[in-house]
């Protein structure tokens, strides 16, 4: 009885000196539930929410724009790295709307992204549109996860690694400036970070009394330490470590900071590849350790590369407001296919594309094994005359129907009036289109649906207006006419072979004083007042006022005696 009584004084003494603290110190978790008072589901209900995905080895990409209202040719090319990684592997590639930034955010965004996902064939697995959620990893729409992020950060603040910040907009920018003038690492971190050591009870008085406060993330981290991360495009890179106290929800609308939200995002959709730009790169070593405080298994990740142009011999990014080109509506009005775009940007992404594409033809882009240790680390060139060639290429393999096809619909929505005269003459255009092409080395005159109109208006009536006529070396105006009435009248017949209606030309050539083929004007240019190329041109452009069109002989055939006449008569 002597020996349990000192014991039940302790017991006793200790229950009240508990209690009594308890009533002056708050708890983390009593903090975390006045700040999300509603918010009952743990990250524990989530994590059983969204369970492992059932890929096996594919990969699980997503491509997260902020609806800016426009596609950048480098997220184009980001989008594509993650379709293709995805298709690749038969993995997961879903869409997300990162609409947290409200201040940038614009209506009709995500309308874009489908529109530009349609013309480039990518169908994403998930993806929230126009109120409809297809996949069970949603909502896709970040705004509409804000329940879920708060439960993320209750759970920070509730084991001390979050904590709310009351500093107004005017006291940090004093901090950055004295920051500045000092020349120390800016950000909000050891000494500068005033509200990181308030105590809870501040902290609950404070939010009591209406302040506005924002929650930052605490960081453990000692910049004089060193973290290695491998990027799988750059390989293992060495970062100090972060310790800067980020904002991760803000206070006007309590919408998470891109930071925050991609780690949530990204950990409980599962995404196994993070495919984004390097403007990120400096990020990772917050973004790792947030990922580590929470447990969660770090995704891999890919930093694509950003596209430069040359500009006066500068190379410099491409950007939004100088150059037309760096949105993707450049490449749908122009009307390239979209194919010669993906082509395009295949190249820049791995070194050993074209090598790959030279061998295989005939092969989808997506049978290509992609590398991500040979994507650039550095800037790449954006070059579209390279694009040009590309899509050159591409158009020349296709028949006559299809590009009859893809044009129509092109100038259905971009060039009504040309939609509706190709469409009265469909058989002359397909053969028009035909002209040179359907054969082991086609003509490459077509880089884009918009091209088209501009390469063969002359054989429309309905367009045929010519202001100049590009004469070449005979272009006065009585010799012109000489060529014209003599070849009109004496060699001119509409049902010639192609081999006569050259030896016809060559004989007009003769006997207007021309040499009937090169080899003889080459030996005797003196002798000549210049050879049969030079009458060609004469007829090609009083035919069509153009000194380069396809084969002469085609565009002769398709206008047909009458027009033909009336052409001539006009010059
Ligand atoms: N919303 C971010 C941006 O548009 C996405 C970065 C990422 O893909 O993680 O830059």
């Amino acid at each position: 009885m002597g020996l349990f009584k000192p014991f039940f004084f302790i017991f006793v003494f200790k229950f009240i000196i508990i209690r009594l603290l308890r009533g002056v110190f708050m708890t983390n978790k009593e903090l975390a539930d006045l700040i999300f008072p509603d918010i009952t589901w743990t990250i524990e209900d989530y994590e059983k929410k969204y369970p492992n995905r059932e890929v096996g080895s594919g990969y699980v990409t997503r491509f997260a724009p902020s609806p800016t209202g426009f596609v950048h040719i480098g997220n184009m090319m980001q989008a594509l790295t993650d379709y293709f990684l995805a298709r690749n592997t038969n993995g997961i590639f879903y869409l997300r709307n990162e609409d947290t930034d409200t201040k940038r955010e614009v209506d009709s965004a995500v309308d874009k992204i489908m529109d530009v996902f349609e013309y480039v064939g990518f169908k994403p697995d998930e993806y929230e549109y126009r109120g409809e959620i297809v996949g069970n990893y949603g909502p896709y729409v970040q705004s509409e996860r804000k329940e879920i992020y708060h439960a993320f950060i209750k759970h920070l603040i509730e084991i001390d690694r979050a904590y709310p910040c009351f500093c107004s907009a005017e006291e940090l920018d004093v901090m950055r400036k004295k920051q500045d003038a000092k020349k120390v690492q800016p950000g909000y971190y050891g000494a500068w970070a005033k509200c990181r050591d308030l105590s809870n009870e501040d902290r609950a008085a404070r939010i009591k009394n209406g302040e506005s406060f924002v929650i930052r993330f605490k960081s453990m981290g000692n910049p004089n330490r060193k973290i290695q991360y491998e990027d799988l495009v750059t390989g293992v890179i060495e970062f100090p470590e972060n310790n800067n106290d980020m904002v991760i929800m803000k206070s006007e609308d309590k919408l998470p900071t891109y930071h925050f939200a991609h780690v949530v995002d990204d950990h409980l959709m599962h995404t196994t590849h993070v495919v984004r730009g390097q403007e990120w790169l400096p990020s990772v070593p917050l973004h790792i350790e947030m990922f580590t405080a929470f447990g969660f298994e770090i995704p891999k990740y890919i930093h694509n590369c950003l596209l430069l142009k040359q500009d006066n011999g500068v190379r410099r990014k491409i950007s939004k407001r100088k150059d037309p080109e760096a949105l993707m509506e450049y490449y749908v009005e122009k009307g390239y296919p979209s194919i010669a775009v993906i082509e395009s940007l295949m190249t820049i992404l791995n070194s050993n594309y074209e090598e790959w594409r030279d061998n295989n033809p005939d092969k989808s882009y997506l049978e290509f094994e992609f590398n991500p240790t040979k994507v650039g680390t550095t800037g790449a060139l954006y070059d579209l005359e390279k694009l040009d060639n590309i899509s050159k290429n591409i158009i020349s393999k296709m028949t006559k129907d299809e590009v009859y096809d893809a044009l129509y619909k092109y100038a259905s929505v971009y060039d009504q009036e040309f939609a509706k005269i190709i469409s009265e003459n469909e058989e002359m255009t397909k053969a028009i289109l035909n002209i040179e092409r359907e054969q082991e080395k086609p003509r490459k005159d077509f880089a884009c649906w918009s091209d088209v109109r501009k390469s063969i208006w002359y054989m429309f009536d309905a367009l045929y207006k010519p202001e100049t006529y590009e004469w070449g070396k005979i272009s006065g105006r009585d010799d012109i006419k000489s060529v014209v009435d003599l070849y009109i009248s004496k060699y001119y017949n509409e049902n010639d072979d192609k081999d006569t209606w050259f030896d016809k030309i060559k004989a007009c050539s003769t006997e207007l004083g021309y040499a009937a083929n090169m080899k003889e004007y080459k030996a005797n240019p003196d002798a000549y007042k210049g050879n049969v190329a030079d009458i060609s041109t004469v007829l090609r452009v009083a035919l069509t006022s153009k000194s380069q069109t396809p084969d002469l002989y085609w565009i002769m055939k398709l206008l047909g005696k009458e027009r033909i006449l009336a052409r001539f008569e006009q010059i």
